[in-house]
């Protein structure tokens, strides 16, 4: 399948459509989680109450993240040309649904996807597990084989080939996961070139 016959389009959010501004280190660092732990996974293994208090704090850093959001580059055109082409676009992230939708508001792309389409991390399993790829590929009643994940981290790919998607990486001018990704492009700019 080429790329450019691909109409069913699933992004990650953070570092993909916007510029990445999440710094990780820093969340542990305040949450108390060891470097090497998953910080989602972390809080889902804690105590209810703490694990509550936990969660509203990184709910509110993400909100102050959200509201700032800065599009990355090429990303407001390609997503733009590929609604205008009226393809089926949805987000897949990690981050909060309420969140999500406050970072297309603030990069200006909130019209290009429908509302049930933006899947955040309470309406499917975190990536890499590929839940949130098959539940659009159910709602959009398409095989995952026709849709592709974009992103730009390993879990996105991950996620990508375990739903038996196809894969693009962007935003990383080296590709650290060749065996990951079916395309590579250095940004959504050049994304666009490609379809
Ligand atoms: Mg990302």
């Amino acid at each position: 399948m080429s790329l450019s016959d691909v109409k069913h389009w699933v992004f990650d959010m953070d570092g993909t459509l916007t510029v990445a501004v999440h710094d990780f280190a820093a969340i542990r660092v305040a949450l108390e989680i060891p470097p090497e732990e998953d910080i989602l996974t972390h809080l889902a293994a804690l105590p209810a109450q703490v694990a509550v208090a936990k969660h509203a704090w990184l709910l509110e850093h993400e909100r102050e993240l959200a509201l700032g959001s800065v599009a990355a580059v090429g990303a407001v055109e390609l997503v733009r040309e590929l609604a205008g082409r009226g393809y089926r676009l949805g987000i897949l992230t990690r981050n909060a649904r309420e969140l999500a939708h406050i970072t297309l508001e603030a990069i200006g792309l909130a019209d290009c996807f429908a509302v049930e389409d933006v899947l955040g991390r309470d309406d499917a399993p975190p990536k890499p597990d590929p839940g949130g790829l098959l539940k659009l590929a159910a709602a959009w009643d398409v095989s995952p084989s026709e849709m592709v994940m974009v992103g730009d981290y390993r879990f996105d790919l991950d996620c990508g080939r375990a739903a038996g998607a196809k894969t693009v990486l962007v935003n990383l001018p080296q590709n650290p996961w060749p065996a990951l990704a079916d395309w590579h492009a250095q940004d959504c700019a050049a994304l666009r070139q490609m379809i």
